[in-house]
């Protein structure tokens, strides 16, 4: 399947002229041995270029590498996604016109890193389609010691081979699964917040998120009902869920409440420091917690409270000293208190109409069962005794308006 990623592109009804550095998306079987096509197809043919791998992926796909004007292989060995690493490789750079990275997640950031820096194209060739950053334009690297996400280049064109891909571990395929059914709740809260408090949004973003669900949820059932594994599908729901953060600059579409079950594993606060888990699996946990209480809140009707800001005794409580000053900081201009919390009272009929296109917590669990995904709080080492906090806890990590937030201004 080739996408053309010109169809995104423009004016849009919601007001927004839309762009995106991806022109073509290829997830093929065999794509590698046509790469030089793709490349003249998105104008990067004749540039001279410098192609990274890193050495355990370099051996691994012996045969299948592609033309390079200067290749690069980097020791695989304590390999990671840090500024200082990024720019020793840069220093070796010799003069690319177009930067290509052969890999899977850490060696994308050697390309698209240093591609911004140096203002050139980029060209991904992942070797996993586990998650959905490969389109996307931001990504996580270690800055000066520090975790940060940040705006880089995103891919010109991605090339994927489903012979590598087909290669992967089904622990990384039902984690894929996980991230992208996380799309139930991350669109039914990017469009209860719209509702409630006039954010933001675009039907035409949520829609490739939507779409990107859809074929995931289709090739899902199949996997769980003959085992069978489309390899295809699952990789192009990925790559389109990755360009609706490209599309919108922001993650809004494909992360909502049950993301930051991600973010609260890799923060490890106090009660949660056996937490552990790859990125899909963790957002899993959250979905289907998210599932559970969206369902048994839509069965009851509200009453809004005053708007309060998160206290400092709590936010110790739950995060401890290390995470404090990071979590007031974010929570400093509340998004909750930006409007009226009787809107949400006042939309209650249609939150609850939303609530009820989330398939029911009986399907979900039958269905992570028979995909081999994780989705309890013990399937990433937390204790269920916390699955009651576990929601509210990571609701305070981002300052994003989801209805797990909402719940402070609101009275059950
Ligand atoms: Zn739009
Ligand atoms: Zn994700």
């Amino acid at each position: 399947m080739i996408m053309n990623c010109s169809q995104y592109v423009g004016p849009c009804v919601c007001g927004k002229d839309h762009e995106l550095e991806t022109k073509m998306v290829v997830v093929e079987y065999d794509a590698l041995s046509r790469f030089e096509e793709y490349m003249d197809a998105v104008g990067l043919g004749g540039k001279r270029r410098t192609v990274v791998y890193d050495s355990n992926i370099y051996a691994l796909t012996e045969g299948k590498h592609v033309k390079a004007d200067q290749e690069i292989v980097l020791p695989a060995q304590g390999l990671r996604s840090e500024d200082v690493l990024i720019e020793a490789m840069m220093e070796r750079l010799d003069n690319p016109e177009v930067l290509v990275a052969f890999g899977a997640g850490t060696i994308m950031d050697f390309g698209r890193y240093p591609a911004y820096k140096l203002g050139i194209p980029f060209v991904a060739i992942p070797t996993l389609a586990s998650s959905d950053g490969f389109t996307a334009s931001i990504c996580s690297v270690i800055l000066q010691g520090q975790k940060k996400s940040i705006r880089m280049k995103a891919p010109a064109l991605v090339v994927t081979d489903l012979d590598i891909i087909k290669g992967a571990p089904v622990r990384l395929v039902s984690s894929g699964v996980n991230d992208i059914l996380a799309k139930y709740i991350s669109l039914v809260d990017w469009k209860i917040a719209t509702l409630v408090s006039g954010e933001d949004y675009c039907p035409m973003v949520a829609g490739l998120a939507q779409e990107a669900l859809d074929i995931m949820r289709a090739a899902a059932d199949k996997m769980a009902a003959t085992g069978e594994i489309d390899h295809e599908a699952m990789t192009m729901a990925q790559m389109k869920s990755g360009l609706t953060m490209q599309l919108w600059h922001d993650s809004r579409a494909a992360s909502g409440a049950e993301h930051l079950m991600a973010h609260l594993v890799e923060m490890k606060p106090p009660r949660f420091e056996k937490a552990e888990g790859i990125h899909g699996e963790c957002v899993g946990v959250g979905t289907f917690a998210c599932v559970k209480e969206y369902h048994r809140l839509a069965k009851l009707r509200p009453k809004a409270k005053p708007f309060e800001p998160l206290s400092g005794d709590w936010v110790m409580e739950k995060f401890g000293e290390r995470l404090y000053d990071g979590i007031m900081k974010e929570n400093a201009h509340d998004v909750l208190g930006t409007f009226d919390p009787q809107n949400i009272v006042d939309h209650w009929d249609e939150i609850v109409a939303l609530i009820d296109t989330i398939p029911p917590v009986e399907e979900m669990e039958a269905l992570y069962k028979a995909c081999g995904c994780k989705y309890l709080p013990e399937h990433i080492g937390i204790d269920p005794a916390l699955e009651g906090e576990m929601l509210d806890i990571s609701a305070a990590i981002r300052n994003r308006l989801t209805l797990i937030r909402m719940k402070r201004v609101l009275e059950f």
